[in-house]
């Protein structure tokens, strides 16, 4: 809604500027993910094809059931056009005119159920210890299929995925747990002067000790009871109530991409970081299986993509077309390690699930996967 209000006060204070006057350029709005289109960013906002589309696009709204975002689009591209009709179009003798005031209430009149049209995310609380987290929802009618973001810093795969959610529709979810600035992977909270961190993306289990193990104490004396468990399953379950009911599950990652290196410690020593994790860590190295290994059946590699972008499938049929597609893929097996990721807990309700991994940064990239995964 803030959003929504300040693109109000900047189109108000447009259409209510020089009135009559000819505006020498055109208006720069702030793009935003979902409620602004395309059009009126390119700086053709003045044209008189605008003009001509206004009166398309008007009739279609009203024409078709449009979808609340297409309404939106279709209504902000209305107030543009009335209000360039207003700027070049009226006779100056308008101005002062009953006429201005008529096209003034119009405008008014379209403004408001525009405001109310423009998408804001639903904001979960969800009370963790003696601290309250967020898990924001963006929810519009679609294709019966949700885009999850557990991991708060892996920001570029939230963009990827806002994008393709607002052509797509459906449900997209994601977590805010940090309100220092900063964005983090794991999730922190405290109870009883002890801090307690995990990784959201290793909390979907029905099995308590798997849980249990992986949450960590990180400052204080406090032990991981049945409390903090049942904590961190509250969130679980709260999480996937808001997945559970579709038929496919589109998770959202980056990774970081970062070889294997020695790094300083301290002042005296230097300890060997491990490479970042990427599609070579589903193939067994040296003799040594890890637990992705032991998840992964089959793999498919394009020698000519980065390590870093890849999909993570959990049926033989998703595997099969992005192989064709000349796709990096991994398709984990039946029955994978039960590590609290939402890939294996997904495979147990048998819901098709596919993760898109890209390095973080390559938004274009991780767009286009998603086009590639949905065919767009
Ligand atoms: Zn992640």
């Amino acid at each position: 809604m803030a959003r929504a209000i300040t693109q109000g006060i900047a189109f108000a204070i447009f259409i209510s500027g020089d009135m009559g006057n000819k505006v020498e350029k055109p208006i720069k709005m702030r793009p935003t993910t979902n409620t602004i289109p395309a059009c009126l960013t390119g700086g053709n906002l003045y044209s008189k094809r605008d003009l001509l589309s206004f009166f398309i696009v008007m009739c279609q709204s009203y024409k078709k059931k449009q979808t609340s975002n297409k309404k939106c689009e279709r209504m902000f591209i209305a107030c543009a056009c009335l209000s360039t009709i207003h700027k070049y179009y009226l006779p100056s003798s308008f101005k002062f005119s009953i006429m201005r005031f008529l096209f003034l209430t119009l405008l008014i009149i379209l403004w408001f159920p525009l405001l109310s049209f423009c998408y804001t995310p639903t904001r979960i609380p969800v009370k963790l210890g003696d601290n309250e987290i967020y898990l924001l929802k963006y929810d519009k009618a679609g294709e019966s299929m949700v885009f999850v973001h557990v991991h708060e810093n892996e920001t570029s795969s939230l963009e990827a995925g806002l994008h393709t959610w607002n052509r797509t529709g459906g449900k997209l979810i994601t977590l805010v747990h940090s309100f220092d600035g900063s964005k983090n992977r794991f999730v922190t909270f405290s109870h009883k002067k002890t801090t307690y961190r995990f990784d959201p993306n290793r909390i979907y289990t029905h099995d308590r000790t798997i849980l249990k193990n992986n949450i960590s104490v990180v400052k204080g004396k406090g032990e991981v009871d049945d409390f903090i468990v049942n904590e961190v399953e509250k969130l679980a379950k709260i999480i996937w109530r808001e997945v559970d009911g579709f038929s496919f599950i589109i998770a959202l990652h980056n990774n970081n991409n970062e070889a294997g290196a020695l790094v300083r410690k301290n002042w005296f020593k230097k300890v060997y970081r491990e490479e970042s994790f990427n599609i070579t860590s589903y193939i067994k190295k040296f003799d040594t299986e890890s637990s992705s290994n032991l998840s992964c059946d089959d793999i498919y590699i394009n020698p000519r993509l980065n390590n870093s972008e890849f999909f993570i499938v959990t049926e033989r049929r998703d595997f099969s077309i992005l192989y064709r597609k000349r796709y990096t893929v991994v398709l984990q097996n039946d029955n994978p390690i039960d590590d609290g990721s939402m890939s294996v807990f997904a495979k147990k309700y048998n819901i098709r699930y596919v993760n898109t991994e890209a390095k973080m940064g390559r938004i274009k990239e991780q767009i286009e996967m998603l086009r590639i995964l949905l065919d767009l």
